[in-house]
């Protein structure tokens, strides 16, 4: 017993530090677990930085009106609707924070992103876990499971760990039958890896309790930077704005955020270099025997006979130096999540899991 007691709802917060070890002694460790972008941060963003470095004696703006008009330009979106945060991340925790509490309920899927629960909690709010099929969201399921007490549906679109997406028109079917009360957020953080997918824009743009979440983490290769944003109707970004710290991007998010914005041309040589290695990996995973559903990410979840098989393949993967991503805590137990690597990562990959098998026979 101490002194001091946590505020009710903390101690149902999981502990989200730590991870898989670094191999420490492996002489070329492939860390493939977190979805980063093999070709790293784009040279215009680290030059930004290198540029904006020496600036870093002065407090950052705090309305990050340049950062903002940069998205806005390239997305084609009002500058005014969005809001920037330390990730995706934070920006969910506003949402969450601003608009949930106590004795009210955040709906999120299955295999939802994990943060979900821990920012209910957070809030003081309660977790609704609603079950996907065939690992994919289902629509009537997180309808069936709205009460008087929900006030915000979590969505990741595309799904993580899943890979898989819900259709336009499911997405919509979703909006159109939640009650216009309840904030609909839908978590875009792979959607530049999903062809002719808009993130959740064009119904952002048709709805006022949408909240479309997108980051700087992924295809921009910024995830060690921490720099996300979101984009919903002005009184909700200005409620949310109320309760975000006035100086919660550094002069580096600033500045690297806004040239990487305007950097269209690195977004699809990402794009595009991804595909092709996602179309190889799975392909090669199906080959060996390996199930996975066709990925919209950048990651592909493989699916092994059962838990034994995956842990036995982690082990085979971690002896060649290759970290991936156990999911069973997402409830996959017989899966393991696998970034998308450059070619040679993928390369290394598929040649590690074929001399697994192969031992196997
Ligand atoms: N949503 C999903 C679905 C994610 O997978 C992640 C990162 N793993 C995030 C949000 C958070 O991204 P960040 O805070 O780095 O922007």
């Amino acid at each position: 017993m101490t002194k001091f007691s946590p505020q009710p709802g903390i101690m149902e917060i999981d502990l989200y530090v730590g991870g898989k070890s670094a191999l420490a002694g492996h002489a070329e460790v492939l860390k493939l677990s977190s979805n980063e972008n093999p070709l790293g941060p784009p040279p215009s963003a680290i030059a930004a930085m290198q540029e904006a470095a020496p600036r870093a004696h002065l407090y950052p703006s705090t309305d990050h009106a340049a950062l903002r008009h940069a998205i806005a330009e390239a997305h084609d979106l009002d500058p005014e609707r969005i809001i920037c945060g330390v990730g995706s991340d934070e920006v969910l925790q506003f949402v969450t924070q601003a608009y949930a509490g106590p004795g009210d309920e955040i709906i999120h899927t299955e295999h939802g992103f994990s943060m979900y629960p821990i920012l209910t909690h957070m809030a003081g709010a309660t977790p609704v876990r609603v079950p996907e099929k065939d690992r994919v969201v289902d629509v009537d399921a997180i309808l069936a499971a709205v009460t008087e007490r929900t006030r915000i549906v979590l969505l990741t679109n595309p799904g993580n760990p899943t890979g898989t997406r819900l259709s336009d028109a499911e997405l919509t079917r979703l909006a159109d039958g939640l009650p216009g009360d309840v904030i609909l957020v839908i978590d875009s953080a792979y959607a530049e890896y999903a062809e002719g997918y808009d993130g959740g824009k064009s119904l952002a743009e048709t709805r006022d309790n949408i909240l479309m979440t997108r980051t700087f983490s992924k295809i921009y290769g910024l995830g060690g930077l921490r720099l996300g944003w979101g984009y919903g109707p002005r009184g909700m970004i200005e409620v949310m704005t109320r309760i975000r710290q006035p100086f919660n991007l550094s002069v580096l998010h600033l500045a690297a955020g806004e040239v990487a914005a305007r950097d269209q041309d690195w977004v699809s040589h990402c794009a595009a270099l991804n595909a092709d290695q996602r179309a190889r990996l799975t392909g090669a995973l199906r080959q060996l025997g390996i199930a996975c559903d066709d990925s919209d990410t950048n990651f592909v979840l493989a699916r092994f006979a059962d838990e034994t098989q995956a842990i036995a393949a982690d082990t085979a993967l971690q002896s060649e130096g290759i970290i991936v991503r156990r999911v069973g805590g997402y409830g996959f137990p017989e899966g393991l999540r696998i970034t998308v690597g450059d070619e040679a990562q993928t390369g290394r990959v598929i040649a590690a899991l074929t001399r697994w098998r192969e031992g196997m026979a």
